[in-house]
C-alpha cells in the first residue's frame, strides 16, 4: 500500500525536528588524539561522566575506545555500568568511589572504585577480606578540598606496612582547583603536594591533570591525564584561544517570523522596547531545554552584570536574543538578515561552529559544561561519525 501516509513516514526525523544536536564524533576523536598528543609521554584517558557531558555516553564512549582510550572516568557505578559494553578492554574508574551494596556492580562490570575517605578505605579492606584482591584508585586532596583523603592520610596508607596484600591501588589521582588560571599559584603547591604523594606511592601510576592541567605543562602529566570538558569542544583554559573542534551543534528551529513595530515590547513583562520597527523569529527553543533563563536578552537580574544575552546564529548573521526566554520558546531579533535569507522552518544555531559554546554560556554567567550538561531530552540528536562527513 503506497497512500500518502507511507511516504510521510519516511521523513527522517532530524530534518523535521523542532529542536535538534548533531554530535560530532570524528570532532571527537580529534580531540582526543589531541589532548593525548598534548599530554606527552603521559597516556590520555578520558572522562565521559554525566552521560559524556550531556553528548551520549554510549556513542562517545565508542568513538574514544575506537580513537585509542583505554582508562575512563565516570562519576558512578551505573554510568561504568553502560559504558562497559563499548570499551569492552578499558579501565573505568567510578570518581565518586563505592557504597556498601554495589559490590556486585563493580565486580560485574569490571570497574574500578576511587576511594576518597577513610571511611570507603575501611570498607574497601572488609570488602577485600572477603572477596579477595580486586584494583582500586586512591583520591588524595591536595588543596581543593572536595573528595579525598588529606595529603597525610595517604602518606601514612603508603607507609602503612600491616595493610594486607589484598590491598591493590593502580592508581593514585588528585585534582587541581584551579587549573584554568595557568598563573594560580596554587597550581605550583597542588603539584608539589601530589609529588610527595605520588613519590611515596611507588610503582602505582600518578594522574593529576584534567582538560586544563594539561595545558600546564609536562610537570603536570605524571602517567594518566584525565580530559573532559576539551574533547566535547569547551574551553579548558581561561584567557587563552580554544585549540579544540566544536562537537555540539545545537539548532532550534524558527516556528514564525513576525513583523513588530518600533515601540512595542517582546516576550514576558515586556521587558524589552523595540527602538525600530523589527523582524522577530520565534524558534522552539526554552529553558526547559537547557536554554538557559539567564540568556535571556531582558528583564532578568542578571544583565545588570552580564549587559549581552545570547546570540543565535542564521544565514552568515549573529542575532540577538530579545526580552526573556520562555520555557519551550525564544525569540531572536533577525531585523539584518535580508528576508530572503530566513524563512519559518529553518534552523537558528544555538552554538556550535558558528556560536561558541563558552561565549553562549559566558553570557548566561556560566560554563560551557553547565550548558552542555543541562541540554535536557526535547533535543533529536544524531552523531556524525567518519563515515558521515
Ligand atoms: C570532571 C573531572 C575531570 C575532567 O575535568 P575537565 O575539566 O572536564 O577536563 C577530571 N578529573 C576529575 C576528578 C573530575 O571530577
Amino acid at each position: 500500500m503506497t497512500d500518502g501516509r507511507d511516504e510521510l513516514m519516511e521523513t527522517d526525523p532530524f530534518d523535521a525536528a523542532p529542536l535538534r544536536l548533531t554530535v560530532n564524533l570524528e570532532a571527537l576523536a580529534e580531540n582526543w588524539r589531541d589532548m593525548a598528543a598534548r599530554s606527552g609521554r603521559a597516556r590520555a584517558g578520558a572522562v565521559v561522566k554525566a552521560d559524556a557531558y550531556g553528548l551520549g555516553i554510549e556513542d562517545c564512549g565508542l568513538t574514544l575506545y575506537e580513537a585509542g582510550a583505554r582508562d575512563f572516568f565516570v562519576a558512578s557505578a551505573s554510568e561504568g555500568e553502560t559504558l562497559r559494553a563499548y570499551a569492552p578492554e578499558a579501565r573505568i574508574f567510578v570518581l565518586s568511589g563505592i557504597w556498601p551494596g554495589q559490590e556486585k556492580t563493580f565486580f560485574d562490570s569490571d570497574l574500578v572504585p576511587v576511594l576518597a575517605s577513610e571511611e570507603q578505605l575501611a570498607f574497601w579492606m572488609s570488602v577485600l577480606a572477603e572477596h579477595g584482591p580486586y584494583p582500586c584508585a586512591l583520591q588524595v586532596d591536595t588543596g581543593f578540598n572536595r573528595l579525598g583523603l588529606s595529603v597525610d592520610e595517604a602518606l601514612a596508607l603508603a607507609d602503612d606496612v600491616s595493610r594486607p596484600t589484598s590491598f591493590e591501588p593502580v592508581l593514585v589521582l588528585s585534582h587541581l582547583h584551579s587549573g584554568d588560571t595557568p598563573d594560580a599559584e596554587a597550581n605550583r603547591r597542588q603539584l608539589d603536594l601530589f609529588r610527595t604523594v605520588s613519590a611515596a606511592f611507588d610503582g602505582v601510576e600518578a594522574s593529576l591533570s584534567a582538560s586544563a592541567g594539561i595545558f600546564l605543562g609536562p610537570d603536570y602529566h605524571f602517567d594518566l591525564t584525565r580530559p573532559g570538558i576539551a574533547l566535547y569542544g569547551g574551553q579548558a583554559c581561561i584567557g587563552m584561544g580554544n585549540p579544540m573542534r566544536p562537537v555540539a551543534t545545537a539548532e532550534a528551529r524558527i516556528v514564525q517570523i513576525r513583523e513588530a513595530k518600533a515601540g512595542e515590547t517582546v516576550s514576558y513583562g515586556g521587558t524589552h522596547r523595540l527602538a525600530r520597527d523589527s523582524r522577530l523569529a520565534v524558534a522552539s527553543v526554552g529553558y526547559a531545554d537547557g536554554y538557559l533563563r539567564n540568556l535571556s536578552g531582558s528583564g532578568i537580574p542578571l544583565r545588570a552584570s552580564v549587559p549581552a544575552g545570547a546570540f543565535g546564529f542564521i544565514a552568515g548573521t549573529r542575532v540577538p536574543v530579545l526580552g526573556r526566554i520562555t520555557m519551550d520558546l525564544t525569540i531572536f531579533d533577525v531585523t539584518d538578515v535580508a528576508i530572503p535569507a530566513i524563512r519559518a522552518g529553518d534552523y537558528i544555531e544555538l552554538f556550535g561552529p558558528n556560536m561558541a559554546l563558552d561565549d553562549v554560556a559566558a553570557a548566561a554567567g556560566t560554563i560551557g559544561y553547565e550548558l552542555l550538561t543541562g541540554l535536557g531530552l526535547r533535543y533529536e540528536r544524531r552523531s556524525l561519525g567518519e563515515d558521515d562527513i
